[in-house]
């Protein structure tokens, strides 16, 4: 077992006080660095930095980032889903040490939606029925997954169902 024990803080967000939600880091006892390639290759993690190491995971609108010595959670309602995270972390941390033989570690990120891609399977006319200004940056939105095929009312029953199958190959967790 790797990581073995950790303490958190729970706190609000020091720029805006009055924040509904929470923010939670814990601090591990033991340095979990070797470990974060097998995680990332295993989470699909949506951002892999290399210096220091760190895996950027997304789920449900909210950022998580395992690094060597802590973990940093945000956009958390209550402490009780801090700790339900930190528990799934934790065992997932684990095992990924536990199998890393049978892993190949990962070091980039997720691959991700290219927004000329997704341009090209719109009408590009520019006509605002989606609400925004142009195609370009609906596609840009689609590309974060804020908005999929079916928010454009001018793609017909085809392109619609192009879109949904380049977009089908990129998970979006959020
Ligand atoms: S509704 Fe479709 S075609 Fe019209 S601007 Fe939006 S993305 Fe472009």
């Amino acid at each position: 077992m790797l990581l073995r024990s950790f303490s958190k803080k729970i706190f609000r967000p020091e720029c805006n006080p009055c924040f509904e939600s929470l923010h939670c880091i814990a601090y591990l006892d033991q340095n979990i660095e070797p470990v974060l390639p097998y995680l990332n290759a295993v989470l699909g993690g949506f951002e892999y930095l290399n210096d220091p190491p760190a895996v950027v995971l997304k789920s449900q609108g909210r950022l998580i980032t395992v690094q060597g010595g802590q973990i940093a959670i945000n956009a958390l309602k209550n402490e009780a889903e801090a700790d339900k995270i930190l528990e799934w972390l934790q065992r997932e941390i684990n095992a990924a040490w536990d199998n890393n033989v049978h892993i190949e570690p990962r070091y980039q990120g997720a691959p991700r939606p290219k927004v000329i891609e997704i341009l090209k399977r719109l009408p590009k006319t520019n006509c605002r029925q989606c609400g925004e200004l142009t195609c370009t940056v609906f596609a840009v939105r689609v590309a974060e997954g804020a908005k999929g095929p079916e928010d454009c009312p001018a793609l017909g029953d085809e392109t619609k169902q192009r879109l949904g199958e380049y977009m089908g190959q990129f998970d979006f967790d959020d």
